[in-house]
């Protein structure tokens, strides 16, 4: 197996698993959050800040990297790892989720889906066997196949063909793997049908993936359907692999779905939202653009230790917004993982102490205390 993967204890008061996945550019700890680096870089950091920060692995986005700097760069410098700098794991998506949301000018056929690039209006095809040849290329330590991504709203028949196509784009990807060293996951489709996330489960272990992701979820849905569907699939899932929720990520989300057992995690909420000028703190969201915050010479978070909350006052971080300053979003992007990063840690040590039920309880009342409700629905914001 390309990924080994050990479960070092599992949560009594659910079914969250603390484990450790090895791969020849270091361990990943689960339940693991992964920063999203898209363009092979997360905007405004280098790999110093993000493991300043404790990030372990990095999400790079397929769909973006083989258009620009496409697969030829990629071949002669040697994969990601070098390109960019970073000697941690990395895993790449497949592309499938940006063919659904980002391309309006594309044709999706058995064969794959052609789209317009838009960087130089070049037609392009995605099909599973270029996607896996590009993921290749960057040498992910981490492939995911391609899949058909819809809204989680369409109705079961058209839901149930894009689940079957997933399935057989999925085989074509496993036929089409030439690097054993680098592991691939399947994908899980089904909409909100539990009958179609069964069948889509059942299919798909059946094959020699070395973990599986849940996908088709912050298209649409509600989180409340979201959280049903995650329990209910992450159940379906084998429990010596690896469980990826894709693309889901306020600190609610991560909370309910560790409790479902999960493993591993990926969402731009926190470099998207630190980019806007809003914090994650352990009382609530900042929004370090509001008038009151320029006159506040208290930190973002006074129980945050990070380079950010331990250096600037929220009058600093107000001014650089306001005057357009890039070490702003730099700042906040740099406290915000640390707080993402911080709560995944604290998950793992919860977890091996037996005490995550509680843990998640507790959490997950004090966020509804300070956000009153304000996260429901914000995956469905960000994600379209
Ligand atoms: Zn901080």
């Amino acid at each position: 197996m390309a990924l080994p993967f050990t479960l070092r204890a599992v949560d009594p008061g659910s079914r969250a698993r603390r484990g450790v996945i090895e791969t020849a550019h270091g361990a990943i700890d689960t339940p693991a959050f992964m920063t999203v680096g898209t363009r092979a870089t997360v905007t405004g950091l280098d790999p110093r800040d993000l493991a300043s920060v404790g990030a372990q692995v990095l999400l790079g986005n397929t769909y973006h990297l083989m258009l620009r700097p496409g697969v030829e760069v990629f071949r002669r410098v040697g994969g990601i790892h070098r390109f960019m700098g970073w000697s941690g794991p990395v895993l790449t998506d497949s592309g499938g989720y940006q063919i659904f949301s980002l391309s309006s000018d594309r044709t999706i056929s058995e064969r794959g889906a052609r789209f317009r690039s838009y960087v130089d209006q070049r037609v392009h095809l995605l099909s599973p066997e270029k996607s896996i040849e590009m993921q290749t290329a960057i040498g992910s330590d981490v492939m995911m196949v391609l899949d058909v991504c819809i809204d989680s709203t369409s109705d079961e028949a058209h839901t149930r063909a894009a689940m079957e196509r997933t399935h057989r784009w999925a085989l074509r990807s496993l036929a089409a793997r030439t690097n054993d060293a680098q592991a691939l996951f399947a994908i899980v489709q089904g909409g909100v049908f539990p009958a179609l996330r069964r069948e889509s489960a059942s299919f798909l272990t059946g094959h020699g993936f070395d973990g599986f992701a849940i996908g088709g979820l912050a298209v649409g849905d509600t989180r409340t359907e979201r959280e049903d569907v995650t329990h209910f699939s992450a159940e379906l899932l084998p429990a010596d692999r690896p469980r990826y929720l894709m693309g889901v990520g306020t600190p609610p989300d991560l909370l309910q779905a560790m409790l479902a057992g999960v493993d591993m995690f990926d969402c731009i909420l926190p470099t998207h939202l630190a980019w806007q000028g809003t914090a994650f703190t352990s009382t609530g969201r900042v929004k370090v653009t509001r008038a009151d915050s320029g006159r506040s010479d208290t930190p973002l978070d006074a129980r945050c230790d990070c380079a950010t909350c331990t250096t600037s006052s929220r009058a600093y971080l107000h001014h650089l917004f306001k005057c357009g300053e890039p070490l702003g979003p730099r700042l906040l992007s740099l406290h915000n993982l640390h707080h993402y990063l911080t709560l995944m840690r604290d998950a793992r040590s919860a977890i091996e102490a037996g005490s995550f039920a509680s843990f998640a309880r507790a959490k997950l009342d004090e966020i509804d205390r300070h956000e009153h409700g304000a996260t429901k629905g914000i995956g469905k914001a960000v994600a379209s």
